[in-house]
């Protein structure tokens, strides 16, 4: 039984994460979507409870998919499984020079651990959770960007926090 970690803020979770969520849940036999801190990002717009619990309903429609929540390193968390593979996905080169020093570290302190990379879909290369959360400030239409499950609750996070 193959294992796959999809880890990432999800600030909130995008049609894009969920893109990459989808390819991996068909390569793999299990993934774990799992939520974590990001000290170089202070002010979430949700909570780590909020945003397990937004996920959780939006990968309820996949029979191999989990998430939980880590406040710590990725490279400790995996330890619990016993031939672990992190799955990101790469938007563009600007995406690659971080998230390879973040392998060639996780590997350091974990070295069964190994990361491999899905290309973004052509549809989402520009999307992020930073995006969104500056398209929701501005009140635009957020159907093309979030999974449906969560609109509501980022727009009107978006109107409590305003700009
Ligand atoms: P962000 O960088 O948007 O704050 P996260 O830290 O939540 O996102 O990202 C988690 C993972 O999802 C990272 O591997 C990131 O590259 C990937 N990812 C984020 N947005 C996209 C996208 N639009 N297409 C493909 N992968 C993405």
């Amino acid at each position: 039984m193959r294992t796959a970690i999809c880890p990432g803020s999800f600030d909130p979770i995008t049609l894009g994460h969920l893109n990459i969520i989808r390819r991996t849940a068909r390569i793999f036999d299990k993934v774990v979507v799992l939520v974590m801190y990001n000290a170089s990002k202070p002010s979430p717009m949700f909570t780590l409870e909020e945003r397990v619990d937004q996920i959780g309903r939006v990968v309820a429609r996949f029979g191999n998919v989990t998430v939980e929540a880590h406040d710590g390193l990725l490279a400790e968390y995996a330890r619990k499984f016993d031939e672990p593979v992190i799955v990101k996905g790469l938007r563009a080169s600007t995406d690659f020079e971080n998230e390879f020093q973040m392998a060639q570290i996780n590997k350091s302190i974990n070295p069964a651990l190994e990361t491999m990379f899905l290309t973004s879909s052509e549809k989402y290369t520009f999307l992020s959770s930073s995006m969104v959360r500056e398209l929701a400030s501005y009140g635009a239409d957020l159907s093309e960007f979030v999974p449906f499950e969560v609109i509501e609750e980022v727009e009107r996070k978006a109107r409590q926090r305003g700009r």
